[in-house]
């Protein structure tokens, strides 16, 4: 099944955006009741094994203070599952701990080192350029996370970055970010977005703001080749044994622990590529050093849900190649995953005891990706359809769909959406058929998926429930998503980004007061590239 997320309560604001964000001596906003808030109120816990790693594993160093910063959002939900204290977070002190003005107790911040392939091209050392791990805190659910202040400054590794972020990106990351952990993805999470009273250089002049980002860890691919392109061998190992004590516990116990750790993330990125794929999900950047070892979704940059479905769909303005583009992602996951095995050959080689049983290994462990991923995509679209039970042709059947859908222009997410209504039955075919230019295109492919439905035992209704399991009704729209963003950007308006944060929250559930969210944009809406902006 899609899995549905831990974290689907709403998100509590407990502060508004004060509107004199430009003036460096405005006070930070705190809601009267925590006015006078005590400073050792804000007790995050962290424990910092990552800074007990080798000194070369990173640059220590703290965040840069900025000017004036004011609270935009505290993830109240996300807060209380890590055991830290919401107020706490929105304190006068806890936002400075937020912009990176105040380091908090115990934290330890590091820029991370890592390097990585960028559209194909090998950078031997990219890093943190513009973010500090601040130490890890333990969620309630007994996993270790990170937390990351990201746009907090200049580090070793920000080449000719300012180290900084603007508003509008960190908004996108937020809200994009939290859909996905709704709809059931592994992903990083948004604690916190703050802006910083400054201004950053990009296209033009933004407002700067810090976004605090909960990661299973910031571990990537890159991480990996930064330490075997110096044949840094006992790097790579040190590595390799810290994640799997951190993400893959059960590779320690594996005759060949090392192999057991690349099986572990190929099987995991399978799993998310198929995930991204059955809810329209372009990630616009999959570069090695944003393709994370625990399998979260990580580093949005000009990712977006698509609307009409165009398998050849690319929303990066930078991507002109079409490397990343939807239908790609699988094979830009599985070339990653090439990266890192080749990272790890040395470790894979010793363990095996021969270059050749070493490489064989590689090999093997990469040939479970495909079958992995079109498992899972077809257990995925199968569940989309109704099918609960598997024959032969299902996948045909999901493939004949999504070709008319290509041909007719129809939206992914609602599609699927209105398909679970004629679930239930035939009355139900009207609300699809109209997504299709030519409905016709629609009845022709429904009469044989009426009939391999004949073979499940489900009642309609159970049908139609379990298929809305499988297909959520809201996404959040890139034409939302650039609206709450230029409301917040230019007028220093947040309704519409608390309003889609709201929408995406509970993307299963069918609200109908909420249908403007849940239709396409308008050609006029429409919104066919998103910028890196960073
Ligand atoms: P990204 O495209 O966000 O994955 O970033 C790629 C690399 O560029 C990473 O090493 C980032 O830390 C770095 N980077 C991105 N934006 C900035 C910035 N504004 N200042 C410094 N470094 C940056
Ligand atoms: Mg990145």
């Amino acid at each position: 099944m899609v899995k549905r997320g831990h974290f689907v309560a709403s998100n509590l604001t407990l502060h508004v955006f004060n509107k004199s964000m430009s003036s460096p001596d405005a006070p930070v906003i705190g809601s009267p009741a925590l006015s006078g808030c005590d400073r050792d109120l804000v007790r995050f816990g962290f424990e910092n094994t990552y800074a007990r790693l080798p000194e070369r594993f990173y640059a220590r160093l703290d965040p840069t203070p900025v000017a004036a910063p004011r609270l935009v959002k505290v993830n109240v939900e996300l807060a209380l599952s890590l055991g830290l204290d919401p107020e706490a977070l929105a304190s006068v002190r806890g936002v400075e701990i937020l912009a990176g003005n105040s380091v908090a107790e115990g934290a330890e911040p590091l820029a991370l080192a890592y390097a990585g392939h960028q559209f194909g091209h090998f950078v031997p050392q990219l890093g943190d350029g513009r973010a500090n791990l601040l130490g890890e805190v333990m969620g309630r659910d007994g996993v270790r996370y990170d937390l990351q202040l990201k746009g907090s400054g200049p580090t070793p590794f920000s080449r000719r970055g300012d180290g900084r972020a603007a508003l509008g990106p960190v908004l996108r990351e937020y809200i994009v970010s939290e859909a996905m952990a709704a709809l059931g993805v592994p992903t990083t999470r948004a604690l916190a977005a703050v802006t910083t009273g400054e201004r950053v250089l990009r296209e033009t002049d933004l407002p700067g703001a810090v976004l605090t980002r909960v990661a299973a860890s910031h571990l990537r691919v890159g991480t990996f080749q930064y330490f075997a392109a110096q044949g840094d061998t006992e790097g790579t190992r040190k590595l390799a044994d810290y994640a799997i004590a951190r993400h893959y516990p059960e590779a320690a116990q594996a005759t060949h622990p090392y192999r057991a750790l690349l099986d572990g993330v190929i099987f995991r990125q399978a799993h998310l590529l198929a995930q991204w794929m059955l809810l329209g999900f372009i990630h616009g950047v999959m570069n090695t050093d944003n393709t994370s070892i625990s399998g979260e979704t990580i580093d949005y940059g000009p990712c977006a849900f698509m609307e009409a479905y165009d398998p050849a769909m690319v929303f990066s303005s930078i991507d002109r190649q079409g490397r990343y583009s939807y239908s790609n992602q699988a094979n830009a996951a599985h070339w990653n995953l090439t990266r890192l095995a080749e990272a790890l050959l040395p470790v894979l080689v010793q363990e095996a005891g021969s270059e050749e049983a070493g490489l064989a290994s590689a090999y093997e462990a990469l040939a479970a990706f495909g079958p992995q991923f079109e498992a899972a995509r077809d257990a995925g679209l199968r569940r989309k359809l109704g099918l609960f039970t598997e024959r032969e042709g299902d996948a045909g059947l999901a493939q004949d769909l999504l070709e008319r859908m290509a041909a007719n222009h129809a939206d992914f997410t609602l599609t699927f959406r209105r398909l679970c209504d004629a679930g239930a039955g035939p009355e139900g075919d009207r609300g699809v058929r109209a997504l299709f230019a030519d409905p016709g295109a629609y009845d022709s492919w429904a009469t044989g998926w009426r009939r391999r439905l004949e073979e499940e035992s489900v009642s309609g209704r159970e049908r139609t429930a379990m298929m809305r399991m499988a297909s959520p009704a809201f996404i959040p729209r890139n034409h939302m998503v650039e609206a709450a963003l230029d409301a917040a950007v230019e007028r220093q308006d947040f309704q519409r980004f608390e309003e889609l944060l709201d929408v995406v929250s509970r993307p299963y559930e069918d609200r109908p007061e909420l249908a403007r969210y849940a239709t396409p944009a308008r050609p006029e809406e429409c919104v066919s590239q998103t910028f890196c902006g960073t």
